[in-house]
């Protein structure tokens, strides 16, 4: 690949150029917002859905975005283009901008738009073949109340510090439960289980980001003539439970064949877990906003 372009400070510069301002808030505070979004075969999965989500941040943070959803569309489009990228992994970063070094938002008058488009590193196929394991940690999920999951903001130290543990315990992911013990969800992933051929995953109120792949992921297994259930559930359901497994726009679908040294089903990515994540496949080439339609055009003439 050659030279990188990063959409920063209202335009395309290389790489190496792209900085942005010690005083910029989102690196002072955590002050902003952000979206990671997947790019297959040239077309951004369900844009719109992450667009939302990132306006609905922003909005709910008082970050006013200096662009139009349909500007920023073609902005990440035309990131995409640019850097010639087929399957890509995008971040789109808004933070505060740069500010005096009081936290005061107020000194900020100019909100800092960044977006990253580069080539996916895949995640080894053995983790999908294999399943991983992870384990529940002593740090709960944010409570709704104080900083809504919701927001997805920069503010990630829950997060860090659940990912923290989860290495400590020598686990890929982290299970979070809430101030109750509910399951809530991974440091960067939703989380299912299934049990007698009914899906479950954890209600958004009770501390979970909404994600853009766990909502596909419903649609697809509703398609199917699954039974998917929005419930609460505990720790003792996840141990017992036939298949588990993780969603998220990098990892898609992964299989959990182990929680806090239980064994998960028979120990391998279960037959459910392993059909959706064949459903999710087929949905995520088509479903979105395509960055060449011009080839998509010359494929169907
Ligand atoms: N929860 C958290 C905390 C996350 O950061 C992510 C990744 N965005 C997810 C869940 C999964 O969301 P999505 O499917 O939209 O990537």
């Amino acid at each position: 690949m050659g030279c990188q372009w990063i959409f920063l400070g209202g335009e395309f510069v290389k790489k190496e150029d792209a900085v942005v301002s010690v005083y910029d808030h989102g690196f002072l505070y955590g002050d902003g917002v952000f979206e990671g979004i997947r790019v297959y075969s040239g077309n951004v999965f369900r844009l719109d859905a992450h667009l939302k989500r990132l306006y609905e941040s922003a909005q709910s943070i008082m970050l006013k975005i200096p662009y139009t959803q349909e500007e920023m569309t073609q902005l990440i489009v035309e990131t995409v283009r640019k850097n010639q990228l087929e399957s890509a992994y995008i971040r789109v970063v808004v933070s505060r901008g740069k500010g005096n070094l009081g936290l005061d938002p107020a000194s900020c008058s100019n909100p800092n738009v960044i977006i990253i488009a580069e080539e996916l590193t895949m995640y080894p196929k053995e983790l999908y073949e294999n399943g991983i394991k992870i384990a529940s940690v002593a740090s709960r999920r944010n409570r709704p109340d104080v900083l809504s999951p919701q927001i997805k903001s920069l503010n990630y130290l829950n997060n860090i510090l659940v990912k923290l543990e989860a290495n400590q315990a020598g686990v890929q992911e982290a299970l979070m439960l809430n101030d109750q013990g509910y399951v809530t969800e991974g440091s960067a992933d939703n989380i299912f289980i299934v049990k007698n051929g009914v899906i479950k995953t954890p209600p958004i109120y009770l501390g979970a980001l909404e994600g853009i792949t766990r909502n596909a992921i419903i649609e697809v297994a509703r398609a199917k003539g699954y039974e998917v259930q929005e419930t609460p559930f505990g720790r003792h359901d996840v141990y017992v439970a036939d298949e588990v497994f993780l969603t998220g726009t990098a990892v898609e679908v992964i299989a959990v064949i182990d929680v806090d040294g239980r064994q998960i089903g028979n120990g391998k990515p279960g037959k459910i877990t392993n059909e959706l994540l064949k459903e999710f496949r087929k949905l995520v080439t088509t479903d979105g906003e395509a960055c060449y339609p011009e080839k998509v055009n010359h494929a169907i003439v």
